[in-house]
């Protein structure tokens, strides 16, 4: 249903090429809250680029620490050596992770953190004498990026199908019991806190003793911001505790304040023993991941030369200087500017502007958290995603970028995003979904 150039444009970062060059849109410069576009328009961020620029863009503290570490120690290896910035960084985010997280392991990105978080899970229960500990349980509707294991444990069938087989003993915790019904909604809070309880069946399927680790978004962002039952968090950290399986919260999303707190985590106030980290990492700007762990089970994990010779794990970027130190500027501006705090101040503000959309043509659910939300729209039949990708392409020619992810509208501004952008990306998108 698209125009060439649209389907060109569609994935257009990813498969640049010579068509590139005629891509319909494209933005050349940022600052703070705006995008310039090649014809020179100003475009509000209603999305924080991709969920990462969390501080807003070509902030000038992290330009300049970036600037500052490429002259002056652009790479050191991360194996067998070390550098400061790195061990900076990683004391700065066990300050603002939940109690009980005490080390940190550099990646590139969010699917490279989650491949690393299932390694570790399967590697740590072998450390400890339980080998047969490998299955995998995801949920549907989950997404851990595009590697092997992330598509395994992910919940987009479409991400995974034409590859056949892919990690053996993955199950999926299920999204609703009640087809055509989304139970991670605000309105459903009975039907969707049982939901956890799938876990016991799948356990009880396989045997505790064959399972390693249970990965969940606690809130599910990039499959249309997916709010979490009432109590199911607290459900799957019981059900996993009980059973000895290890729980890994993916935070790519949701870290670094956009639910106003530094991780989910805290928000929810659920412990898991690994968290998955990217994006709002350092703003977007540079590459890097990060999982997060409990002391427990680093040290089960990482124990010295001797474990080294049956295991090992690293990226030749892990760690590099030259993210650390966009890390730390990053961490440094989030801090010093009380961003996670001002991203649960402007909460009700934010939920208000969104819900005056409800009633307006096609939005059939509005939701909400922190700083993100989504408003779902009722799809064109026969043509699934269509209604959304026009609501873009629409929003974009009226000045605010939005994000769709099939006939949802994702937004999840920068965390300086004000009262009166909120009120212009809102009441802009509202005009567009009239005009739909
Ligand atoms: N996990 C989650 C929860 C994500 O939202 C994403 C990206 N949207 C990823 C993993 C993958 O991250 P990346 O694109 O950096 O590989």
């Amino acid at each position: 249903n698209l125009a060439p150039n649209d389907l060109n444009a569609f994935w257009m970062p990813f498969t640049a090429n010579r068509q590139f060059k005629k891509a319909p849109r494209m933005f050349v410069a940022a600052k703070d809250m705006h995008y310039t576009t090649q014809d020179g328009r100003q475009v509000l961020d209603g999305t924080a680029g991709l969920w990462c620029c969390n501080a807003g863009h070509c902030r000038p503290k992290i330009t300049e620490a970036i600037q500052r570490q490429a002259a002056e120690l652009d790479y050191a290896p991360a194996f067998q050596m070390g550098h400061p910035v790195a061990f900076e960084l990683a004391n700065r985010l066990i300050d603002i992770a939940p109690e009980g997280i005490e080390h940190v392991f550099y990646t590139n990105s969010g699917s490279e953190s989650v491949e690393t978080a299932l390694k570790i899970a399967i590697a740590w229960h072998r450390a400890r004498g339980e080998g047969a500990r490998t299955r995998l349980i995801g949920r549907e509707r989950g997404y851990h990026g595009v590697n092997f294991g992330g598509i395994s444990v992910g919940g987009i069938v479409n991400n995974r199908k034409v590859f056949g087989s892919l990690l053996t003993g993955v199950d999926h915790l299920p999204h609703t019991h009640l087809p055509g019904q989304n139970a991670f909604t605000r309105g459903q809070p009975e039907h969707g806190a049982n939901l956890a309880d799938d876990l016991e069946r799948i356990v009880a399927l396989h045997g505790a003793e064959t399972i390693a680790a249970v990965i969940v978004e606690p809130m599910a962002g990039s499959t249309g911001v997916l709010l979490p039952p009432k109590g199911y968090l607290e459900k799957l950290r019981a059900i996993t505790k009980k059973h000895g399986i290890l729980l890994i919260f993916d935070e790519v999303i949701t870290g670094f304040g956009r639910l106003g707190s530094p991780f989910a985590a805290q928000h929810f106030g659920v412990l898991p023993d690994m968290i998955t980290t990217a994006k709002g990492l350092t703003n977007g700007v540079i590459p890097m991941g990060a999982v997060l762990t409990t002391a427990e089970v680093h040290d089960a994990f990482m124990t010295g030369p001797e474990h080294l010779i049956e295991l090992f794990h690293g990226y030749t970027y892990s760690g590099n200087p030259i993210a650390a130190a966009c890390g730390v500027a990053t961490l440094e501006t989030y801090r010093e500017e009380g961003l996670f705090q001002r991203a649960a101040d402007l909460a009700p503000y934010w939920e208000d502007a969104l819900h005056s959309l409800k009633g307006l043509p096609h939005v059939i659910d509005i939701r909400n958290m922190g700083l993100i939300g989504a408003v779902e729209l009722d799809p064109i039949p026969g043509q699934p995603t269509k209604r959304a990708f026009d609501a873009f392409l629409a929003a974009y020619d009226k000045g605010i970028l939005i994000r769709t992810t099939g006939d949802i509208v994702a937004l999840s501004p920068p965390l300086i995003i004000t009262r009166a952008q909120i009120d212009d990306l809102i009441g802009t998108l509202g005009d567009v979904l009239k005009t739909l």
